[in-house]
């Protein structure tokens, strides 16, 4: 999880770990020990349900957040743009 101070945040699991163990370089080989190190620290955590809501909402896309690594928020997230002014307006008919 990140730096910023949330109010679940300081109930976090991971608040005293190192938060490189959450963030690991690659997902392959020892990255992918490292992954399911954290997902044990998240298995323990008291906020893993905000932590993870907070991660889909704000599309954390790297590092593990309750309990998930990026693959599984990938699917959790809905398929609906962070912003919505940057859907592409449809034409309207007489537009060129
Ligand atoms: S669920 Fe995992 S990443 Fe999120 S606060 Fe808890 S220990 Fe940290």
């Amino acid at each position: 999880m990140s730096m910023m101070m949330l109010d679940w945040s300081r109930r976090a699991a991971c608040q005293t770990m190192d938060p490189e163990l959450f963030f690991p370089i690659t997902l392959e080989g020892p990255g992918r020990e490292q992954v399911e190190r954290a997902k044990e620290v998240c298995r323990g955590c008291p906020v893993r349900q905000p932590c993870l809501d907070y991660a889909i909402d704000t599309r954390q896309m790297n590092g593990v957040w309750g309990g998930t690594d990026p693959s599984q928020r990938r699917s959790l997230t809905p398929m609906v743009p962070l912003r919505p002014e940057t859907v592409p307006v449809p034409p309207l008919p007489g537009d060129r």
